[in-house]
Parts: C-alpha cells; structure tokens; sequence
C-alpha cells in the first residue's frame, strides 16, 4: 500500500484490456462497463465508475458531475475537500446502482469487490484503492435540503430553465453524495453528523451560487429585451 500515490487512466485501461479475453468477452456478456473519470482539476483519486450496459447514461451524468460540476462550484466549497481528496485512495471504484435494498444514499465498502479490481495487480503499482457504492435513484428522490430546495426551486418560473435547475441540482445531489462517500473512506472513525454536515453544506453552496449565476444571466437577458424595446 503506497499511500499518496497517483495512477494514470491509461495504465488502468491497459490493464484492462490485457486481461485475459475470455473473461472480458464474460464481462462484456454480462454487461459490466468501466468508466474511467477524476475530479475536474484534480490527479487524485482516478475513479472507476463500474456500472451496467443499460446505466451507460447515469454513469456519464456521475462523470459529468465531477468533471464539470465540481469545477463550477466556488472555491470554498472545493477547499473544503482538499485535504480529504489529497487524502484519498488514489484508485476508487464507485458501483453504481439503481436502488440499495437498505434504501441508502450510498455505501463506503470495507474492502475492494469489484472483480478486476478486488486483487492486487502489477499494474496498479501498489496505488492504495477503495471502494463505494451509490444508489442514483434513491439520490433522484432525496429531498437534500427540502426547505432551500423549494425556495430557490421557486426562483425558476420558466419552464426550460426549471429543468435545467432540476438537471443542475441532481447532478449536485449525486456530487455530494460521491463526496461524502469519500470522505467515510478517508475517515472511517469521524461521526456521520460532521460527515453529513460538510456534504450538506457543499450541496447547499454549491446550488445557491448555480442559482445566483442563472438569475443574474436571466436579468441580463430582461434587460437586453428591454433596452431593444426601447
Ligand atoms: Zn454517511
């Protein structure tokens, strides 16, 4: 276990695909897929979206949510985790599920289970891995924060930019939850309520200042139409 160790999404991709064929035309079969994806401005940890064929989408929207998301979120909210995601696996497998018979958010794994991943290997040169779960339904139909959520829900009259506030808001939900997952790996021992707490707050930050910017984009689109009626 070498801690604070990075591995490249090409050594990873090679590895998997210089495993034996048999087993990857079983896999394939079966409709295990890997989606390779990071944190937008970070090296560390690379993750592994391990997902089915038929949840292609809702992994790409997860990698979207880190790779986009994340970077638009302010400053403050990403600090926050700079040392959690420093401290982090450099390999992390996420299992993206539908449902969790638990009705949980998601899980951190006590140990590696994903079959390529669960024994050691040359190639990932000793990176330390962990391993979570997510449940994107159940987090589609979490009521993160319901009394913020429905004010700033209220903000968006329009119909299209209703929607986009819906996509925006799944797709932080997902982020935070994909955060606080993390951070129970890196600290198995800190309490569920700081934990829940720091996840919250980020969901919380990062969708008001996604609010601020829709408004103040609407408003100067107000004003354009208005100047031109002028
Ligand atoms: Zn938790």
């Amino acid at each position: 276990m070498a801690a604070g160790q990075n591995i490249s999404s090409a050594l990873i991709l090679d590895y998997l695909h210089s495993r034996p064929r048999s087993l990857r035309w079983r896999e394939w079969a079966r409709g295990r897929r890997y989606l390779l994806t990071r944190f937008g401005d970070r090296s560390r940890p690379l993750i592994v979206l391990a997902h089915s064929s038929r949840q292609a989408g809702s992994a790409r929207q997860v990698s979207l949510s880190l790779e986009q998301d994340w970077l638009e979120a302010p400053g403050h909210c990403r600090e926050i985790y700079d040392e959690i995601l420093f401290r982090a696996p450099g390999l992390v497998v996420i299992q993206l599920r539908r449902n969790n018979v638990c009705a949980c958010l998601g899980h951190r794994h006590p140990v590696v289970r994903e079959e390529p991943f669960a024994e050691s290997h040359d190639a990932f040169r000793g990176v330390d891995m962990g391993e979570i779960d997510i449940a994107y339904a159940r987090v589609e139909t979490w009521q993160a924060l319901p009394l913020s959520d429905t004010a700033m829900d209220a903000k968006f009259l329009e119909g299209s930019r209703l929607e986009d506030f819906h996509k925006e808001q799944l797709r932080l939900k997902t982020l935070s939850v994909v955060l606080h997952e993390i951070n129970h790996l890196v600290s198995p021992q800190e309490p569920e309520i700081a934990i829940r707490e720091r996840s919250l707050a980020f969901y919380h930050d990062a969708l008001a200042h996604y609010v601020e910017n829709a408004l103040a984009t609407l408003s100067l689109t107000i004003d354009r139409s208005f100047s031109r009626l002028g």
